[in-house]
């Protein structure tokens, strides 16, 4: 492995001209929910907790890719905030130099009591999962989950600041399809509080759905509420497009149907410590032994630079029957 000066480490670039900014860190492949389209109803085999990466082992990965030009963390899972003290990671993170942006995604069953020792470690913003508002589909679609206890952590993540709260709804074809208008109307009333995300379903494995595209969501939403008003402003660098209605940012995440690869800026710090370059590729080494093995600055910022190098231009999946993603989603974090 070439050795690379402690001090002075090059910038996250890789093959293809993208500047890496922005890392998803999976802090547990442990959930409170099974969503239809996340986890089998079985659940997923676990890795032992020795082979998750502690706080301090993310804080010190984190540091070295901040060092490399990287400026914004967000954490997700499984479910993070069933991770004990995770306000202690939010924290760690906060404090390293160059990370201008911390944030979260939540299925907030357990965040009303979480979200103001989380806003007061540093954290700046919250996406919260939300597939129904009708609690018996609710519950259905995240096997066991309780519809008020979400609401309840979406009204605690307002009344913390943790603004603009985005909810994310993954549109599956008759699973909650006919709730995309009653599910903007929600959001229209508590905005711009709140702004609304749909995103397309992705096939994992053997987790077959029918995935609705945004061009069939935005002639839905043009139907209900005339045309959308679009929105060139960023909000937060994602690969989501938007549009406005009234006050409601809405946003469109279209993996499959509109690729974004080309401008992809993320890593994924997987909970085992494997650094991920794409989604749908499970082709890179873990980090973790590296880290546990006592490695300087300088050759873990050379192992990440290599994974970063080796990125592919893109992904091939397809709506529907297109190649699965490999992988759990747990573990990768979404
Ligand atoms: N447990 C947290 C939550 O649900 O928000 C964070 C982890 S979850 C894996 C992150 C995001 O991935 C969620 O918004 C979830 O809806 C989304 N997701 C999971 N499986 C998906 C799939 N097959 N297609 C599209 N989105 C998916
Ligand atoms: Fe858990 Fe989030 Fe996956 Fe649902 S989408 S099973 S809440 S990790």
């Amino acid at each position: 492995m070439a050795r690379l000066d402690d001090a002075n480490l090059p910038p996250l670039l890789d093959r293809f001209g993208r500047l890496h900014t922005y890392v998803r860190v999976s802090v547990t492949d442990r959930c409170n929910f099974r969503c239809v389209y996340c986890l089998p109803e079985e659940g997923a085999t676990l890795s032992p907790r020795a082979e998750l990466l502690q706080y301090e082992e993310i804080v010190r990965v984190v540091r070295v890719m901040a060092a490399m030009g990287l400026r914004r963390v967000r954490l997700t899972g499984g479910e993070p905030t069933v991770r004990r003290d995770l306000e202690q990671l939010v924290a760690g993170l906060s404090r390293l130099d160059g990370i201008d942006e911390i944030t979260l995604t939540t299925n907030a069953h357990r965040f009303a009591a979480q979200a103001a020792a989380l806003r007061a470690a540093g954290l700046h913003r919250v996406n919260i999962s939300l597939d129904s508002l009708d609690a018996a589909r609710f519950g259905q679609i995240t096997r066991g989950g309780e519809l008020g206890a979400v609401l309840a952590g979406i009204d605690a993540a307002v009344a913390a600041g943790l603004l603009p709260v985005k909810i994310n709804m993954v549109v599956m074809g008759g699973v909650n399809d006919d709730e995309v208008v009653p599910m903007t109307r929600w959001a229209l009333e508590r905005a711009p509080a709140v702004q609304l995300r749909f995103i397309e379903y992705m096939p994992f494995d053997q987790r077959r759905h029918v995935g609705v595209s945004a061009a069939e969501l935005r002639r839905r939403l043009v139907d209900a509420f005339g045309p959308l008003e679009p929105d060139g402003e960023r909000h937060g660098g994602g690969p989501a497009t938007h549009a406005r209605i009234g006050p409601l940012v809405v946003g469109f995440i279209s993996p499959i149907t509109e690729h974004f690869c080309a401008s992809c800026n993320r890593l994924r710090l997987l909970s085992d410590g494997h650094l991920r370059t794409c989604l749908a590729h499970e082709d890179t080494p873990s980090l973790r032994d590296l880290v546990r093995g006592g490695a300087s600055d300088g050759e873990l910022a050379a192992t990440i630079l290599g994974i970063v190098r080796g990125k592919p231009a893109g992904h091939l999946a397809e709506l529907e029957g297109g190649t699965a993603f490999e992988g759990i989603m747990t573990r990768i974090g979404g």
